[in-house]
């Protein structure tokens, strides 16, 4: 009698706690709504903004007013007493550069581009190695019994082939590195962690793509080019080479002598990072993102970017609020959450790059998610499917089923949207799985998704505008990556990587 008294009291606590639980869980839900997405959709998409270039007077005031609501809602900063993470940046014009080797001169632009800056220097007959692919993996590597230390390292582009025409390093048909600035990236950084002076990859698409990209942005009607301007995203050289000059590159013993100065100017624009602690594995992260900046004021016209990326950033703010207000009555998250809005995405995803790779306010190794938002409010007049109420979903599966299962989850239960799987390949052509922020944190190796309802007509004009999101189907997009968020910071046990 007794023991099945205690049971019952036990069951009925269990049942009440869990009835509240889910009490809570729907009205943070219920939260999420209409009008108070538009509302700010309307001011964050307004023309006192001013397009929120980088940097801008527009994107400060942007800034501040994403800092405040976090303010409002005492939702603390990650960093101690600031919810603002500068990011050092530059713009970039053509460097003072000349260049021979072995007394052959080569021409800016049209043989080679110094693609990367290192320090400002003088190289003086300088020895230069090759070094294959410049590729090290476990399973092959360019460097064996090569010492590159103090040289200058000369690769080609690409990944090599096993005999059944598959990609080595990965077995597939389609590289490892399909994205070619991570490949670029990855080529440096190994070749700098050999101690060489600088890279040299030569490769005919890379050369024609970026020194027909830098000779306009160099030009006087050119925008210029934007990159990181910290020290340690400047400190090696990477040039590249047309192929022109393969054979002639091709031989041994030949000898750099360059002089080099660069030609910067730098400045810094604000990451916003708030966060709500976990209260079971508070040192365990799930990462929310999304790009706070847009492409400004061009030939007098205000972009004002509602769907790019107003969509993402309102989204963000509404599931803090969801977040803040179960926590409010009493139901903390087991995990923290961090809510991550980055700047200088348009510049080329240079917020959340600084942040992933350089200064993580939160340890990466411990950061087992990422849900990133970007043009998420409207619909993809291309989709020729009537239903509105769907969202494309990108990468879910691709590094942890776990996380794949969570978002269903949270869909089957919360949001009933079509979940679109369409753009989820990282094979697939317009290569969105690489296109947004969530890519500094894929290739970190940890699971991302990215939401997104594709492009249309509006895209990047200034006729992206607050009235023209579907706000119906934009808030159940961001229920879902609410109940998703909620999903993974609650868990039982941390998803798994595959
Ligand atoms: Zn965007």
């Amino acid at each position: 009698m007794k023991s099945k008294l205690v049971f019952s009291i036990a069951l009925i606590t269990c049942v009440i706690f869990s009835y509240a639980q889910d009490k809570v869980l729907m009205d943070a839900s219920n939260s999420i709504r209409i009008d108070e997405l538009k509302e700010k959709m309307y001011t964050y998409s307004s023309d006192e903004f001013e397009g929120k270039d980088t940097p801008s007077r527009g994107q400060e005031l942007a800034v501040a007013y994403l800092a405040n609501h976090y303010k409002n809602l005492k939702i603390p900063s990650v960093k101690k007493n600031s919810y603002f993470q500068p990011v050092p940046l530059q713009f970039e014009s053509k460097p003072k550069i000349s260049l021979n080797i072995s007394d052959k001169d080569f021409k800016y632009y049209d043989d080679y581009i110094s693609y990367k800056n290192g320090p400002d220097k003088s190289y003086k007959d300088e020895d230069i190695i090759y070094a294959g692919f410049g590729i090290e993996d476990n399973k092959y590597s360019d460097y064996k019994n090569l010492d590159v230390n103090g040289k200058i390292v000369i690769v080609i582009g690409g990944e090599p082939k096993n005999k059944n025409d598959e990609f080595f390093i990965n077995g597939k048909q389609k590289s490892k590195w399909s994205n070619i600035r991570q490949e670029i990236n990855l080529k440096s950084e190994i070749a700098k962690s050999k101690g060489a002076l600088a890279l040299i990859i030569v490769d005919e698409y890379l050369h024609r793509r970026y020194s027909y990209r830098f000779r306009y942005s160099d030009s006087e009607k050119g925008r210029k080019r934007m990159e990181l301007g910290n020290e340690e995203s400047n400190n090696f050289q990477v040039l590249l080479f047309s192929e022109k000059h393969k054979e002639f590159l091709s031989n041994e013993n030949l000898k750099l002598n360059m002089n080099f100065k660069k030609d910067v100017q730098t400045f810094s624009a604000d990451n916003v990072a708030a966060i709500i602690r976990g209260i079971e594995f508070p040192d365990e992260y799930v990462i929310l993102t999304a790009h706070l900046d847009h492409v400004g004021i061009q030939n007098g016209e205000i972009y004002n970017g509602a769907d790019d990326n107003g969509s993402g950033t309102v989204a963000l703010l509404e599931i803090a609020e969801a977040f803040a207000l179960a926590k409010e009555q009493g139901y903390s998250p087991k995990r923290s959450v961090v809510f991550l809005h980055v700047t200088a995405e348009e510049r080329g995803l240079l917020g959340s790059e600084y942040y992933a790779d350089y200064d993580p306010l939160v340890p990466i190794n411990n950061t087992i998610a990422n849900l990133n938002m970007d043009m998420m409010g409207r619909a993809d007049p291309n989709r020729g499917i009537k239903n509105l109420n769907y969202v494309y979903v990108i990468g879910s599966d691709i590094l942890s089923d776990d996380l794949h299962k969570i978002n269903l989850e949270a869909n089957e239960k919360y949001a009933f949207l079509e979940l679109d799987f369409r753009y989820n390949d990282i094979n697939d052509p317009n290569q969105f799985y690489y296109r947004s922020d969530h890519y500094h944190f894929v290739k970190n190796n940890i699971p991302s998704i990215f939401y997104f309802s594709g492009v249309h007509e509006d895209y990047h004009k200034p006729t992206d505008t607050a009235e023209k999101i579907l706000y119906e189907p934009y808030k159940r997009r961001v229920k879902l990556i609410f109940h998703t968020a909620w999903g993974l910071a609650n868990s039982k046990d941390k998803i798994k990587l595959k």
